[in-house]
């Protein structure tokens, strides 16, 4: 073989090569002439401009991308150097986000007068990282001002207070001097009731390394404010818990408005008591809570006797006021920790979180005298109306919400057949 042929040979063979290689390649190559006349591409390339050909074919890639990128045509018209890159990585937004975002980045070399080579990448994933990542700038931004906002102490494995920034005095108004060696109990405005939440409120901390929650604090001035509270579990060297460290902030215009939402969301909008989506929502979390810490959770379920008496004489309208003043008379007998929800038509239930049978049943006796003894104006005529109750209580049988519910309904329905008007507990069964 002569010296020319092998050198041929090997010219087709690297030529060869170069084709495998452009077929192969993970990224489009096409090869135009200067005008963008295509005289070669790889598949890569005819996949990624497909969005594209529809209307103007694929026969002059300038072409191709003039609806997206007619700049591509005039970088390199003006390109004046023999050789070189026209542009490097230039961004061709394919379709917009709504479409799938493609984006392109797209190198264009001038190899010689006749030859240019295009190299476009599939870079709409990095894009649509790079959009995601300016949003957690923006909502890092916006935690950090929020930040500022927060005033932060510390509390020892006690929960009493060790440590007090500035922000925190400017918050409560209490100063250094007067707030180490307190609780969170000096800042929060609880009623009898609730002075063991704060305890509760370390114990979930501890549990679980940290909790939140929303209270009602009281500024040194006296105002009242709502405050979210962060509580984080401190640990040493060899993970041994040492104390606290407390975060909290205002809230109380975002708590005012939200809990317009709150109410909308949560309430039966008629009678104002809470819907059965909430009340199942709030039972889950009081029955976790009773069985963590061995208490007592009772039912109580109440219907209106003889209402359809009511509507047929006095009117529908007359009916919901009967079915407002219910409500309203048991809220003034139930405690700030029970909870009344419709769960139908004139169908009422209570939850009464650490109660046992028998607190339950004088709370129940208060619910039924109270409403007997209560009455609704129609027009000058005194309407009166009783209500029927049916009570369960947490027992080593009966330990489920379900349960309960369940229990409660059918002394419900007993109490009914009983004569109206009274009270059946599903484990003594007699009618009071
Ligand atoms: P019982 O003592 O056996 O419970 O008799 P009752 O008439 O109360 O029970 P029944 O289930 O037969 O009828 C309930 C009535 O309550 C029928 C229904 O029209 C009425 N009701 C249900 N929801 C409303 C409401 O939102 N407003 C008014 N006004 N009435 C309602
Ligand atoms: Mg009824
Ligand atoms: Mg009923």
């Amino acid at each position: 073989m002569s010296s020319i042929e092998e050198c041929n040979d090997s010219i087709e063979s690297e030529y060869e090569a170069l084709l495998s290689f452009m077929y192969l390649s993970p990224v489009g190559l096409v090869r135009t002439e200067p005008s963008g006349k295509i005289d070669m591409l790889n598949p890569m390339a005819t996949q990624l401009l497909m969005p594209l050909v529809k209307f103007v074919g694929l026969e002059n890639l300038f072409e191709t991308l003039s609806s997206v990128a007619p700049e591509l045509r005039n970088l390199v018209t003006s390109f004046k150097e023999s050789c070189g890159s026209i542009c490097v990585n230039h961004r061709v937004h394919v379709s917009s986000a709504a479409d799938g975002g493609i984006v392109l980045a797209c190198t264009i070399v001038k190899v010689n007068a006749e030859v240019l080579i295009t190299v476009l990448t599939d870079i709409s994933f990095q894009v649509a990282t790079e959009r995601r990542l300016r949003q957690t700038d923006s909502w890092l931004d916006a935690i950090y001002t929020i930040v500022n906002d927060f005033a932060v102490l510390g509390l020892d494995k006690q929960g009493v207070i060790n440590s007090w920034s500035p922000s925190a005095e400017r918050l409560t108004g209490y100063t250094e001097a007067e707030a180490i060696g307190e609780t969170l109990r000096r800042f929060c405005n609880l009623t009898a009731l609730e002075v063991n939440v704060l305890d509760e409120l370390l114990t979930f901390a501890r549990e679980e390394g940290w909790h939140s929650r929303d209270y009602l604090c009281q500024h040194k001035s006296g105002q009242i404010f709502f405050a979210q509270t962060m509580i984080a579990v401190l640990r040493e060297e060899h993970d041994e818990f040492s104390g606290y460290t407390v975060v909290f902030r205002d809230i109380t215009e975002r708590k005012v408005s939200s809990d317009n939402l709150a109410n909308l969301l949560t309430k039966d909008h008629l009678t104002g008591a809470f819907n059965r989506a909430h009340f199942f929502n709030v039972a889950e979390k009081e029955f976790a809570r009773a069985n963590r810490y061995g208490h007592s959770i009772s039912i109580i379920m109440l219907d209106a006797d003889h209402f359809k008496h009511v509507n047929d004489r006095y009117g529908h309208p007359v009916g919901d006021e009967v079915l407002k003043s219910i409500v309203k008379v048991a809220e003034g007998v139930l405690r700030p920790g029970d909870t009344i929800a419709r769960f139908g038509g004139e169908e009422f239930v209570v939850m009464l979180p650490k109660s046992n049978s028998l607190e339950a049943s004088v709370i129940a006796e208060r619910l039924r005298s109270s409403i007997e003894a209560s009455s609704v104006d129609a027009g000058g005529e005194e309407i009166k109306v009783t209500v029927s109750i049916g009570c369960a209580s947490m027992s080593e049988s009966r330990s489920t919400l379900k349960q309960l519910l369940t229990s409660a309904d059918s002394a419900l329905y007993h109490a009914k057949s009983m004569g109206r008007n009274c009270i059946v507990d599903i484990d003594e069964f007699d009618c009071k």
